[in-house]
């Protein structure tokens, strides 16, 4: 299938270094870490291909895709005992499908409204810290 030159997550640069850590291979997508850490755990799942609309895939692959994202909010959820995951999925300007994974709290910031993408002052963890969110994220797939 396609991948694109210019993408960071077809090419898995420094760029997408930049803003997400690799958790593990997922069955037709990449989990990632998203760096920011407002919302403790928010992942984001990245499908296998450059692929631009979820109406592009066929009905397995798309099977595949949700149930991967179904997987990836769960355990996120599991693990940090969110009240509800907020699901987003945008990319206006880098065309690969993905979704954001956002684990929300009662209460908390951004509760009933909307996360908001790149935060003016992200939440950002140590190395350690990091490798902890991530461990707890893999204990929770079953
Ligand atoms: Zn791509």
């Amino acid at each position: 299938m396609s991948k694109d030159k210019d993408c960071f997550y077809c090419n898995k640069n420094e760029k997408l270094d930049e803003i997400m850590i690799e958790v593990c291979p997922l069955e037709v997508s990449t989990l990632y870490l998203f760096k920011d850490q407002t919302h403790k755990g928010r992942c984001i799942v990245a499908y296998k291909d450059h692929v631009k609309e979820l109406f592009d895939l066929d009905d397995k692959e798309l099977a595949l895709f949700t149930k991967d994202v179904a997987r990836a909010a769960k355990a996120v959820s599991k693990a940090f005992g969110a009240d509800k995951v907020n699901y987003g999925a945008y990319a206006d300007t880098l065309h690969h499908l993905h979704f954001h994974i956002v684990p929300k709290h009662k209460g908390e910031v951004e509760w009933g409204g909307t996360f908001a993408m790149n935060r003016e002052n992200p939440v950002t963890l140590s190395v350690a810290e990091y490798k902890e969110v991530i461990e707890a994220i893999k204990k929770n797939f079953k």
